[in-house]
């Protein structure tokens, strides 16, 4: 299996050496060369088997001999030894044929521990077999960060110096990346917004010489590991509720295309899914776009569900790249022109092929807290607002056929005030978190300034 860029002037690369890069060196994503297939008996194979045994059977195509199905078994295996479910991914009934997926049992309380524990696993396994060491740099606009820092704390071959917008993550995602006391872990509030946590990050990757020079490793959603951890949940709830011999729908609360692109995938290997639905808060390029045709940045404006607070939406060119028929020159030139005027056209054939797949739609804030009290007082589910924009927009589109299942994104006690403000109670945090609020935190505050941020990570690797 060979990993290409989307913009086409990056080397072919493995998986071991795509997942050890992150952003390709033409500033492209990397994705596979062709699409493994799950055929309609693998899929109903699938039915009833653990989490990690589904996925070790939709990953292992993607993953080439970079390692032995021992390897990659164990790895997998250790990586969900620490979530707190059985079932990993649980799905849990919202009313009549809609459901909402648990991602939120994981050792940080949001899905993006699915693909960081297994990355932190691989990571170190490559690593330590090639005697090499890296150090991962990342922006987060904080649930990436603390999944990350728990993913990599402690471990000998890697630095993890995690880039976050001051003063807008909550307490307890700022916690989760701030309190653990291991020497590798580096968290960094800059002065600024995610988009500028994410320029910065894209910026040390474009220096060559500083990228080179530190070994730079990305583990952003950039990472098309990170993508690939996510395709097995969609295969799993989908069978649960009778995939592949019915459809069914998602939802995903997006922020940078990197989940829904997972469930794309998962389409493109052959999982029945009729539509995925984007659902965007008030920063809502992605349902702009998807609308209009006209993919514009605006800036960000602050909402209560802060993970998706994003406008420059680094995964949505992988899309891009296959509604374009993989047409690394044309997606350049629309990468340039967001970069140079802040935003670019669809041309009409890729948007139909866009719509064909997504379908989209937003929430408001007031939407957002009022699905929160509706879902408690109808189902007794406590939803973090990500989940809610999810709920709400899957509201709009569910039909009578086919089951809508909405990614629950977060554990609601990572974002307790809108919370609180919404149901008049503050959901309290798994017995094993109890004492976060009691542990000693330790940041360092960083201008938004390139140099002075590359100079701090030098400084910290040497010592
Ligand atoms: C990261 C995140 C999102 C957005 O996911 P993308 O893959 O960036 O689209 C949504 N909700 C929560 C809680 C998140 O942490």
């Amino acid at each position: 299996m060979k990993y290409i860029s989307t913009r086409g002037k990056a080397p072919v690369l493995t998986f071991e050496q795509a997942m050890l890069t992150g952003l390709a060196r033409d500033g492209g994503l990397y994705v596979p060369e062709t699409i493994p297939q799950m055929s309609h008996a693998d899929i109903a194979a699938l039915a009833g088997v653990t989490y990690e045994e589904a996925a070790f059977r939709v990953m292992r195509p993607f993953i080439g001999d970079t390692f032995t199905d021992t390897e990659f078994a164990g790895l997998i295996a250790k990586a969900y030894a620490g979530f707190g479910h059985d079932a990993r991914a649980p799905l849990v009934q919202m009313g009549p044929n809609h459901f909402l997926l648990e991602l939120f049992h994981g050792p940080t309380l949001a899905f993006k521990d699915f693909a960081m524990q297994l990355i932190g696993q691989m990571f170190e396994f490559s690593l330590k077999r090639n005697g090499q060491r890296v150090t991962i740099v990342g922006a987060t606009s904080g649930d990436t960060g603390s999944a990350a820092i728990e993913a990599f704390r402690g471990l000998d071959a890697v630095d993890v110096f995690i880039l976050f917008p001051h003063g807008r993550v909550s307490e307890v995602q700022r916690r989760q990346m701030t309190t653990p006391i291991e020497d590798n872990v580096h968290a960094l509030a800059l002065e600024g917004d995610f988009d500028h946590c994410q320029a910065a990050v894209k910026d040390m990757f474009n220096d060559f010489d500083f990228r080179d020079g530190v070994r730079l490793a990305g583990v952003n959603s950039i990472n098309w590991a990170r993508v690939l951890a996510q395709v097995v949940y969609y295969f799993t709830s989908a069978v649960s509720l009778g995939a592949p011999h019915r459809p069914v729908s998602f939802t995903v609360p997006t922020g940078n295309f990197g989940d829904i692109f997972a469930g794309y995938i998962a389409k493109r290997m052959g999982l029945p899914i009729e539509k995925l639905v984007v659902a965007t808060n008030q920063n809502d390029i992605l349902h702009r776009a998807l609308e209009t045709g006209g993919y514009i940045t605006q800036g960000v404006t602050p909402s209560i569900s802060p993970s998706m607070d994003i406008q420059v939406s680094s995964n949505f060119e992988r899309a891009l790249f296959d509604v374009y028929d993989r047409d690394g020159s044309a997606v350049a030139q629309q990468m340039d022109q967001l970069k140079t005027q802040g935003g670019f056209k669809i041309s009409q054939g890729a948007l139909e092929r866009l719509r064909d797949i997504f379908a989209s739609g937003r929430a408001s804030e007031d939407e957002t807290s009022a699905t929160i009290k509706g879902a408690f007082a109808h189902t007794g589910e406590i939803l973090c607002p990500h989940s809610a924009v999810g709920v709400k927009v899957a509201e709009d589109h569910i039909s009578d056929q086919t089951p809508m299942i909405t990614l629950g994104t977060a554990h609601p006690a990572k974002f307790p005030d809108a919370v609180e403000d919404a149901i008049g109670q503050r959901p309290g945090l798994p017995t094993r978190m109890h004492d976060l609020y009691e542990r000693a935190e330790r940041m360092t505050q960083v201008a938004n300034d390139l140099g002075t941020i590359q100079d701090l990570i030098k400084e910290r690797i040497k010592a």
